[in-house]
């Protein structure tokens, strides 16, 4: 279960969240939707401590993420902690963010392997299981640069999830690809949530969300206007900023 709570942050004189409280239950996939510069991306970097939070916290399954309690007060971690927590939670970026020098099979295997450790037979198959779910196995020796963007972005997600993370977070992930070669990551992502992935995704396709999403967040100016389930949120959403920015995407 992942836990947000009040989370505030600012760069600057600049405050992007603004108290966010988010709650993701074992197996669910939540969809957030926003405006640019809402906030979203920034909301995910705060999940897996890429960014330090001002105010609030994040915890998954009652661990705190990027801090120690101590009494009242949060403590940052040492490096070697926070990168131990974050591999509990994938990371699906919009450029996918492939090692350009290691083959497919060698990007999935990669962080298993040196941040935690598991043996590497294991890993291999875990690898070569994940890789067929999302379409890949004739692909396992190829270079990234030899993929299309789609089969990139299915290899980030079956690296992703080679961690066993308990949640994986999606920002964008389709955003950067030719309109033909969405529809391949959005099923890889559909088989994913069908198997009971903890999913949070940030996204701009609304079919996608209506279909999948348990919970569909809209956020606007670093705050959470609405959520609740898509049949609400898309179809009658209360709140007049839902309503302009659906109107605006659909
Ligand atoms: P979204 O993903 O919803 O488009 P972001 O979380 O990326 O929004 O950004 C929210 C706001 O924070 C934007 O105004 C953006 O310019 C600003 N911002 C994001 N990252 C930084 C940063 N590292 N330094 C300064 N401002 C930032
Ligand atoms: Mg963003």
């Amino acid at each position: 279960m992942v836990e947000v709570r009040g989370v505030h942050k600012s760069y600057g004189p600049l405050e992007v969240l603004r108290g966010i409280d988010l709650t993701v239950r074992p197996g669910e996939v939540t969809v957030v939707l926003g405006p640019s510069g809402s906030g979203k991306s920034t909301l995910l970097r705060c999940v897996n401590h890429l960014e330090k939070i001002d105010r609030g916290y994040v915890t998954i399954d009652g661990e705190y993420i990027g801090y120690r309690r101590v009494g009242d007060r949060l403590y940052e971690l040492k490096e070697r902690d926070i990168l131990r927590q974050r591999t509990n939670i994938g990371f699906v970026f919009q450029n996918f963010n492939l090692f350009p020098h290691l083959t497919v099979l060698q990007n999935v295997i990669e962080a298993p392997l040196s941040a935690q450790r598991r043996p590497r037979a294991q890993v291999e198959a875990l690898a070569a299981e994940l890789l067929e779910q999302v379409g890949l196995s004739d692909k396992i020796n190829a270079y990234p640069r030899q993929l299309s963007g789609g089969q990139q972005q299915r290899v980030a997600i079956a690296r992703a999830l080679a961690l066993r993370p308990k949640v994986v977070l999606f920002d964008e992930p389709t955003s950067a690809l030719d309109p033909e070669l969405v529809g391949e990551v959005l099923e890889a992502m559909k088989t994913l949530a069908r198997n009971g992935t903890t999913m949070i995704v940030v996204t701009h396709e609304i079919g996608f969300a209506r279909e999948v999403a348990d919970t569909v967040v809209f956020m606007d100016d670093g705050l959470i206007v609405e959520q609740g389930p898509p049949a609400q949120v898309l179809d009658a959403p209360r709140h007049e900023r839902t309503r302009a920015f659906l109107g605006k995407v659909l």
